[in-house]
Order: C-alpha cells, then structure tokens, then sequence
C-alpha cells in the first residue's frame, strides 16, 4: 500500500456535487478522487430535465418550498428546504457564468419547463432533454482550468482512513497500482446514489452504495434509508438485459403522452385525478402493477409529441432508435426502475457528518430536503447548491493539517458478478416499489447468505451489510409514506 501527497480536501466522486464543491473551495488544495473520469461516470451527466429554480413569473422560492415539502410528504427538514430554494436562483446564474448553455426562451429568459408536482414552470434546462450533459461538460472545462484542484482518475475509495482520534483524515482507495492511501485535512464524500443495488435501474452501474458503505463500516450516521425513488417510465429491457435502462423524462407526460396498458388502454384516469401527471410513486407503482399482472405497459407519444421527437426530446429519440423503435409512431413499452434515493449519510446545515473530518454532499447526503419523495429536478440542485455552500466554507475554515492515518482495516474485495446478480434480484423483487415484512425478511436472509461467504473487512461485505441496513428501515417503518409503500402496511398512503 502507498501513501500519496496530503490535500487540503478530498472530495470523492465527481459528479455535479463533487465538481461544485471542489470549485468552490479554490484557494485550497483540493483532490477530486473519482472512479471514472468527471463527468462521465455519475449519474449527472445523464439527467434530462433539468435543475428546479424559482425564475418564473409570480414564482418565488416560498412557493418551491412548499411544493418541495408537499411531495417530501412533510418529512423534510424544512429549514434545508428553505436554503435550498433559496440558493436555486443564484446556482442557475453560476452555471451560466462558467459557460452552461441553457436552453432560452424567444425574449433571451431561460426557457422553464414544467414537471408534475411544481406549481410553476421552473425547470432550467439545456439542449431539451440533455442538461445532465451539459452541466458537466461546463464543470468538467471549468475543473480542467482550475490550479487548485487535482483529479484521480479510475480509482474506488473502499475504506476512510482515521486518525488515532478517530478523526476522519483521507481514503483508501483501489487504482490500477492497487490500493493507496490518500490524506486530507477533511473528506467529503460525494458518491451518489445506489440505483445500481437493483436489478433495473435509470442510474449507471457506479451508482451501487459504495461510497455510503464505507461510511457505514467506518460508523457513519445514514439516514431515511427506505426512501428510494422509481421512475415509472424506463425502456423496457431487451431480453435478458438488467441493470441502467434509458429514462424516458417525465417532461413526456407534461407533453401530453399518456400510458397505454397492453391492450391500448389508459390506466391512469382510473387511479389518480391527474392522471399520467399523479406523483411519481402513484404512476410507479401502476407501471409495476401492470407488469406483475403479467402484461407490459406503454409510453405513448405519438399525438401529444409525433413528429417533434427528434427535436424537442433527442436523448429519449435516440435511445429508442437504437432498439428499433420510432417513438413518433409507435408506443414505447416501459418499466419503473429505481432512480434516486431519498437516504444517505446524515448531514447537519453545514454538511458535516457525524464523524468529524468527514462530510457528505448530494445523492450520497442525506440532508432532509427531501423527504419521502424527491421533487422531480430538485437533485441536481440539491448537489450544486449544498456543495457550493460546503466548498465556500472549506476554504474559509483554516485548513486541518492532515494528521497521520492508522492502518486500514478492510480489504479490496469486491463482490463477484454472480453475487451482484443475487442482491439485485433480492432488492428488486422484495423491497422495490411495494414490499411487505415477509418478503423485506427474505430478502434480509438472502443478502445474509451473500454476506457469510466472504472474508472480514471485504469492501463488497459492506455495500451487503448497507443492504441490510436498507432493508431493515423498510422493515422498520410499518406504513405506506411517500416513495415507501408497504402492501402489508396499517395504512397506504395511495391507491
Ligand atoms: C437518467 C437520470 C435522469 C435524471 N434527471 C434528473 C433531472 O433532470 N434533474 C435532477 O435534478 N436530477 C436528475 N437525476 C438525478 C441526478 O442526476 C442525481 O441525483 C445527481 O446527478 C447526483 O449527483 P452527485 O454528484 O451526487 O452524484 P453522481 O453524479 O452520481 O456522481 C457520483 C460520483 O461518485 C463516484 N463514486 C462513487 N463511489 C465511489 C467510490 N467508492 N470511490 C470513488 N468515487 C466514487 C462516481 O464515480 C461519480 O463520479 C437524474 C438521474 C438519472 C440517472
């Protein structure tokens, strides 16, 4: 094991949170270590609809707010809901002076989509359906520019490093010369969600929990673990295809496109006064019911959308054309998928953690602005506001000297593809989007047969012991609230 140069900070991962904060914290000495290269391997660059901001007519950020808490179901922290729709302006203006390209309006305003559950049109978004990408090749250009900070390519932490103190002081970290020690005056972890934990999800494969796994084995507090978000609307997988499916944005339905069952009927006007625009975990779980039933459902654009696909919807246009679908003129079958996850390490309004040296900042925080249920593109706000905060605040703290780090006690052991097949097959069929206690207790027994053949400290033993974890605070709370539905619950939450 090698011990490398110490920074000022290490943030881990590089996705819109991790960027925003190591940009912020200039003049630090700042180490974004990241699995992938930025930009490409989180789930950031993938995100369609944009970034929710209060820039509308007669919109304010009380009033995003107050639609960020209805769909959280009220278990928001509602002092960090109030910061956070108060930053969103401001964040959109940022992103534009680094060199986001928006997409505008005839009259030069940001043209503001509108997504179910917002009372106004305030989505931010950029080349239609592509604002995750365009958000990171901006931060990505403006990280390559900046002198402060210095990026670790493909390479996973698996193990916070602590001082004798227990102080929070770097990461371990596996590359392609084996394991390293990376030190740090404080970490921030900013690795994202665990979409990739089931077997069907609209995250890319590093979205799996490593990173809350190893704040979990190094005795982190997580947080509103039973809260995971499904999108209704997936590609179908092709036969015998599991893991990220193309999204097809909820932007569809705000179109017009309407969700056909498999004999060419709507479903939705009999289940909720909205319709195809209910909650996002409403039309999940009719999606999913009409796929247990045995059947297959559809996304049908072709009247609301037809021959404007291409344009106004190009990302979704050419994921189906690369399975032989024309969205234009036929329906599209879809599946729900797991999205986005309401849970993560617990942070306080500074983002720390409850292990000092250690803080945490986007899908992998759990800072209480969500709630049950996300506001649909409150996320990539979330990441950029909150990190921005954090970064600002690192660089005004005087910096930690990063003090020396005790061995490592866990080993880089990762799961084996046979074993990352069994958990997400257990989490997809027990504690996806309705669950139960005996099916939550299966799948408990079968993350624990997973468990017991693997060699203590094993970094793939922590991501099954967040497993646990996870199904434990699905088993724990016993009623139907927001994204968490329990079929055996005392009460249900929606129809
Ligand atoms: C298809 C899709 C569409 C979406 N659309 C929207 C939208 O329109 N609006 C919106 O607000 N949200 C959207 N979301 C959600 C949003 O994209 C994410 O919540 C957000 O991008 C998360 O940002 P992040 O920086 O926290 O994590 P990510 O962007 O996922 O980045 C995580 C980083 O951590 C790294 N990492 C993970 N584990 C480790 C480890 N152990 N060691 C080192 N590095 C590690 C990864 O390599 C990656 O760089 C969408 C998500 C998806 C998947």
């Amino acid at each position: 094991m090698t011990s490398q140069t110490a920074f000022d900070i290490l943030v881990v991962g590089s996705g819109v949170a991790g960027l925003a904060t190591a940009l912020a914290a200039a003049p630090r000495r700042v180490a974004v270590l990241t699995r992938g290269a930025p930009g490409e391997d989180g789930a950031s660059r993938w995100a369609q609809g944009g970034i929710a901001a209060a820039l509308g007519p007669g919109d304010s950020p009380a009033q995003h707010a107050a639609d960020t808490l209805a769909a959280g179901q009220r278990l928001n922290d509602a002092d960090a809901v109030s910061r956070l729709t108060a930053a969103a302006p401001d964040t959109v203006r940022w992103l534009d002076a680094l060199g986001a390209r928006f997409d505008r309006a005839t009259d030069g305003a940001y043209a503001l989509g509108r997504e179910a559950a917002h009372a106004h049109a305030r989505i931010v978004h950029a080349q239609g359906d592509a604002s995750g990408a365009e958000l990171m090749r901006a931060l990505r250009a403006a990280v390559r520019a900046a002198p402060h900070v210095t990026v670790l390519e493909r390479r996973t932490a698996f193990e916070l490093a602590r001082a004798g103190d227990g102080r929070v002081v770097g990461a371990w970290a596996h590359g392609e010369r084996g394991p390293e020690l990376w030190r740090a005056g404080a970490v921030v972890l900013a690795s994202g969600g665990i979409g990739a934990l089931y077997r069907y999800t609209t995250n890319p494969a590093y979205a799996d929990g490593a990173g809350l796994a190893l704040a979990l084995a190094a005795g982190a507090e997580l947080a509103d673990l039973e809260f995971v978000q499904f999108h209704p609307t997936a590609l179908a997988p092709r036969d015998g295809e599991r893991g990220q499916l193309p999204l097809l944005t909820e932007a569809l339905r705000g179109a017009g496109a309407v969700l056909l069952d498999a004999r060419g009927r709507r479903f939705m006007p009999a289940l909720h006064a909205d319709a195809e625009l209910a909650p996002r975990d409403v039309v999940a779980r009719a999606v999913w019911a009409e796929c247990e039933r045995g059947g297959r459902a559809y996304l049908d654009a072709t009247r609301a959308v037809g021959d404007a696909f291409p344009a106004r919807f190009p990302t979704v246009f050419a994921a189906c054309a690369a399975r032989g679908l024309d969205p234009r003129r036929e329906p599209i079958p879809v599946v729900p998928a797991a999205h986005y996850y309401m849970g993560g390490v617990r942070v306080d309004a500074q983002a720390r953690t409850s292990l000092p040296g250690l803080y945490a900042v986007g899908e992998a925080a759990c800072s209480g602005v969500h709630g049950a249920n996300r506001l649909a593109s409150n996320s990539l706000l979330e990441g950029l506001a909150f990190g921005r905060t954090l970064g600002a605040a690192l660089a005004q703290a005087a910096p930690a000297a990063p003090a020396p780090a005790v061995a490592g006690v866990r080993v880089w052991h990762p799961l084996d593809a046979a074993a990352e097949t069994a958990l997400a097959d257990l989490m997809w069929r027990h504690a996806a989007l309705v669950r139960d206690a005996r099916g939550l207790q299966a799948a408990r027994a079968g993350v624990a047969a997973l468990r017991a053949g693997l060699p203590p400290g094993a970094h793939g033993a922590d991501r099954l012991a967040l497993a646990q974890r996870m199904l434990d605070a699905m088993l724990a709370r016993d009623a139907s609230v927001g994204a968490h539905y329990r079929s055996d619950g005392l009460r249900a939450a929606c129809a």
